[in-house]
């Protein structure tokens, strides 16, 4: 007998552990583990992972498997045990930790259907064959009516057919004929043989699928080889081509043709980075590098030499970039150098397009996949590196279950493949700079810009002393001057605006009053377009008021800047420039942020207006000009990290400036000037930027210092609230070590969301042995209250956001 430990999919506590079910004798082949299953549970089917196999069982009557989902495995064993891995440190659900690791298309409701592999039929049982005759697929309930389910799985292994799982589609799938040859090489060119000189094109036909054997679509054959379908269809006719309606995947990067680049010679600099790496990789030893090099100092050349040695030992590669980041500038640099090995995982793709980019990643047919955070659990079994790119981004942070970091993943899966880690950053997470301080990664620098560019010069503009003067204006002289300057010398201007924590909101100017969200404790952010007021939280909506609610005064208005504002403005004073706005409003649609960067590339615009966005990756040679309207935004967030914040992101901005021959400028716009972060980031001095903000954070004990875990309690009574987080914050400063400081219950910064009161309780520790066993007792002790009367507790270690 075979039993299969089943992770069942229902995310409860009760259920967070595996079942035993028995394999019915039919499926003992089939069956492996990290395949999904519909077992029986209690008077219910549900979909579970198999995690493993056992000869026996220490229960007496066990239900039965009642049928695979897949045919192969959708996790391999370095992933089922990486789960394990990541529901403790993260404390979800095994079910979750495993639903995160898959792409989207294997998670809901799809249609499963049996595919053929074109040019494979020869190999393939005839009862199978049976299955198709004209036609490329079958759905999955089908296909089992007439044959069995290891018969299936041994076409599968064959390689003949292939199990897909397909969006039940809304619309109509685009499906193209194509054109293939049904019989083998040599009778394609006997036959060719045979023909009489007259037939030119079937000859030409004939010789074109000797040669390509694969199907090609119709349209593109006849202006490929100049013939008319007449031609075609004779063949057809005789029993030599098929045709066939293929459904076509459109891959997003498939039109565009990708110059194929070679390795530089590196650099001095370079070459002593890149030897400890390819050291490591010839080692397969697990080490952490933490490379630390200015934007424009030449670290993604860097990357791609290290992949290159890694893909010579017949090995693979993660790069993870954040998502904004993902422009078609960066991904064609991994194109262009390694061609077709590249898979393309981004949150644009549909999820039939993520899903087509992930199953060539299972497959193997892929060996390099450059993505967005969930990247990190690429399928790959034979890792030898790791990239993270702007390490210290937060995208690498998943602020729902599981709340993972990608780093920490990364270093996970580096230890089991015995793989290198590549933390790349021009301005270093604090707590990445201090490991490689005390050695716990190896810090590897290149401190000069590529061709000795200097950087950019920075220019701080203090925005008080604007209005002192008179300058009510969104743009102090100096900008105007210089952006007028480049107008006239045509050269391009990046214009960038930080949104976060900032927009736009009503205040009455008589009485003060702000209008906020009824349902959350923030201000609403005033649409200029729609005139509608927004909360960005719940999605609640209103219309402006004209009088203010509070004292009836008319002078309610809005304040603080959109970028249509500024567009707005723009227009007023440079009439001549031609703008370019980038911010979600324009970049929701599929493309459009592709297709707004490109006519920038391609000159038909001055400036580019735009959020954080535009603040990463950017590389024209004709920016020479960066203005940051208001640098200090973010310094106000209720945040310990938003002095580090604000040094990165405007690090990052200037290094948007003078990439090239040209030199760059930037200016920084403030109410702050003399912020260390500001000062420090027009310098661009992150060494001395860390030793202030390092005694700052030891001052405060925070990380990297100290640890932290923050508990989110939610519900719609505030008392209840209340009394919750009091009792939890009892509990943890009970059971918790002395030295570990408890902040708290306190409101939370946003004290309500979508009507929920929400308080919030933070552990500071060095060290705390018990911390997961404490929280897990916590949820253990709500969970009824959790799942029945709305209470909500949320558990977030290493927080990234501490709203
Ligand atoms: P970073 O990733 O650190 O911002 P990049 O890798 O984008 O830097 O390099 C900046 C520029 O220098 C790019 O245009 C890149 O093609 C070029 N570059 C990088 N390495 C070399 C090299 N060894 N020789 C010549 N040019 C290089
Ligand atoms: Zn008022
Ligand atoms: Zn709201």
């Amino acid at each position: 007998m075979t039993v299969a430990k089943v992770i069942v999919d229902v995310p409860a506590k009760q259920t967070d552990r595996p079942f035993d079910y028995l394999i019915p004798e039919e499926l003992e082949e089939v069956i492996q583990p990290g395949m999904r299953v519909i077992v029986p549970f209690g008077p219910r089917k549900v979909q579970g992972f198999v995690e493993s196999l056992e000869e026996t069982s220490s229960f007496k009557s066990l239900k039965k498997i009642i049928e695979p989902m897949d045919l192969v495995p959708v996790l391999n064993k370095e992933l089922l045990s990486l789960a394990d891995w990541l529901s403790h440190s993260t404390l979800c659900y095994k079910i979750s930790a495993f639903q995160a690791m898959l792409p989207p298309a294997l998670k809901a409701k799809y249609e499963r259907k049996v595919k053929r592999v074109m040019g494979k039929e020869q190999d393939m049982a005839e009862g199978v064959a049976a299955l198709f005759r004209n036609m490329e697929e079958v759905v999955w309930e089908e296909a089992l009516k007439n044959v069995s389910l290891s018969a299936l799985q041994k076409e599968v292994k064959k390689g003949t057919i292939e199990v897909s799982y397909e969006v039940q589609s809304r619309g109509q799938k685009k499906k193209v004929k194509h054109i293939y040859p049904l019989v083998k090489r040599e009778d394609l060119t006997d036959y060719e043989e045979s023909l009489n000189k007259n037939a030119k094109k079937q000859k030409e036909l004939l010789v074109f699928f000797s040669e390509h054997p694969e199907p090609i679509e119709q349209k593109q054959l006849l202006t490929k080889l100049k013939i008319s379908t007449a031609a075609i269809k004779g063949l057809v006719e005789k029993g030599l081509l098929g045709e066939i309606d293929k459904e076509v995947y459109r891959d997003p990067y498939q039109e565009r043709e990708f110059e194929r680049t070679y390795a530089l010679p590196l650099t001095d600099d370079q070459a002593k980075v890149v030897a400890p790496i390819h050291q490591a990789v010839k080692e397969e030893r697990h080490e952490v590098f933490l490379l630390y090099g200015v934007t424009g100092s030449g670290k993604t050349e860097v990357y791609l030499q290290s992949i290159e040695k890694v893909l010579a030992k017949g090995e693979e590669a993660i790069v993870l970039v954040p998502e904004i980041a993902l422009t078609p500038q960066m991904v064609n640099r991994f194109k262009g150098r390694f061609g077709e090995l590249v898979a393309v995982l981004h949150s644009g793709l549909s999820v039939g397009e993520k899903y087509d980019e992930w199953r060539k990643i299972q497959r193997n047919e892929v060996k390099v996949v450059v993505g967005a955070r969930s990247a990190i659990f690429a399928p790959f079994t034979n890792l030898g590196i790791i990239i993270i790119d702007e390490e210290h981004e937060m995208t690498y942070k998943q602020e729902e279950n599981p709340r993972y970091h990608a780093k920490e993943v990364a270093i996970e899966r580096g230890k089991k493949h015995g793989c290198s880690i590549i933390l790349g950053s021009a301005t270093p997470s604090l707590e990445s700079f201090a490991r490689a301080q005390k050695g716990v990664y190896t810090l590897l620098s290149l401190p000069n810009r590529m061709n000795n560019q200097s950087l950019p010069n920075v220019e701080i503009i203090d925005m008080r002393e604007e209005l002192r003067t008179g300058n009510r204006s969104m743009f102090s002289e100096a900008l105007l001057d210089k952006l007028k300057d480049r107008l006239e010398k045509k050269e391009q201007t990046v214009l960038f605006l930080n949104k976060r924590g900032h927009s736009s909101f009503v205040m009455c100017r008589d009485c003060g009053y702000v209008v906020k969200c009824p349902n959350c404790d923030i201000s609403l952010t005033y649409h200029r377009f729609q005139n509608q007021m927004k909360c960005h939280y719940c999605g609640y909506e209103t219309y402006t008021p004209t009088t203010c609610p509070e004292c009836s005064s008319e002078h309610i208005r809005y304040f603080g800047t959109g970028t249509q504002k500024v567009e707005e403005e723009l227009a007023k004073i440079l009439p001549e420039a031609r703008v370019i706005r980038m911010d979600v409003d324009t970049t929701s649609r599929k493309g459009a942020h592709e297709k707004l960067l490109q006519k920038f590339q391609d000159g038909e615009a001055d400036i580019l207006l735009g959020t954080q966005m535009i603040a990463k990756g950017l590389d024209f040679p004709r920016i020479t000009l960066v203005g940051v309207l208001s640098a200090d935004t973010m310094l106000h967030l209720p945040d310990f990290r938003s002095s580090e914040k604000t040094f990165q992101l405007l690090t990052q901005v200037s290094g948007r400036a003078g990439r090239h021959k040209l030199q760059g400028e930037v200016i920084f716009q403030t109410y702050t000037p003399e912020h260390y972060s500001i000062e420090l980031a027009s310098e661009q001095d992150y060494d001395r930027f860390y030793e202030t903000e390092m005694m700052i954070r030891r001052q405060h004990a925070y990380p990297p210092y100290y640890f932290l875990t923050m508990i989110t309690i939610s519900h719609e009574e505030l008392m209840k609230v209340v009394g919750v987080s009091e009792k939890i914050t009892q509990i943890v400063r009970n059971r918790l070590s002395p030295q570990t400081v408890i902040l708290g219950p306190v409101a939370s910064p946003i004290a309500r969301i979508k009507n929920k009161y929400r308080y919030q309780c933070l552990i500071k520790y060095k060290q705390e042995p018990n911390l997961e066993e404490v929280l897990k007792s916590i949820l253990d002790h709500y969970q009824t209250e959790i799942s029945s009367n709305g209470l909500q507790i949320s558990i977030d270690v290493n927080p990234f956001i501490l709203m």
